[in-house]
């Protein structure tokens, strides 16, 4: 049976597991999640006309928890975050999870010059407003310059 191929330790038990190399142990405190279907477009290097490119989903390293508590944390990279708030006798917001997110982050890095293209993998979940630090923008209607 194939093993984790960090640990080596765990065997990869499940189909998840085994498409992704690495036990959910290791998945999880690496940030490490399936490759959602590619975003961009099949054109050449808007710089250099290459079509070689290397498709990444970038992580965000962090730390998360409290007092001697912190552990590092590695997530997928994404456009927003979810707001979560606690109620109750100690109510108030909670700090953003860093998986706790809307829109999933990729990036095509140029294998010809480097040039670095980003694009979001699921840009209908992506909440709009002010508190998400987001905002509508639709060239095709009236002017959006300010
Ligand atoms: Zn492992
Ligand atoms: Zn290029």
């Amino acid at each position: 049976m194939a093993s984790c191929t960090v640990c080596r330790d765990n065997d990869l038990a499940s189909e998840w597991e085994l498409d992704m190399q690495l036990c959910l142990r290791c998945a999880d405190a690496y940030g490490v999640m399936p490759m959602r279907p590619a975003r961009r477009p099949p054109v050449p290097c808007t710089r250099c006309n290459s079509l070689r490119f290397v498709r990444a989903i970038p992580r965000e390293l962090t730390a998360a928890g409290r007092g001697s508590y912190v552990d590092r944390v590695a997530s997928p990279m994404a456009v927003t975050y979810q707001h979560e708030y606690q109620t109750g006798p100690i109510a108030g917001p909670l700090a953003l999870d860093p998986r706790k997110t809307y829109g999933y982050l990729e990036m095509y890095v140029c294998r010809g010059c480097g040039f670095v293209e980003w694009y979001c993998s699921d840009p209908e979940n992506v909440p709009i407003g002010p508190q998400f630090m987001t905002e509508d923008i639709d060239y095709g209607t009236g002017s959006p310059f300010r």
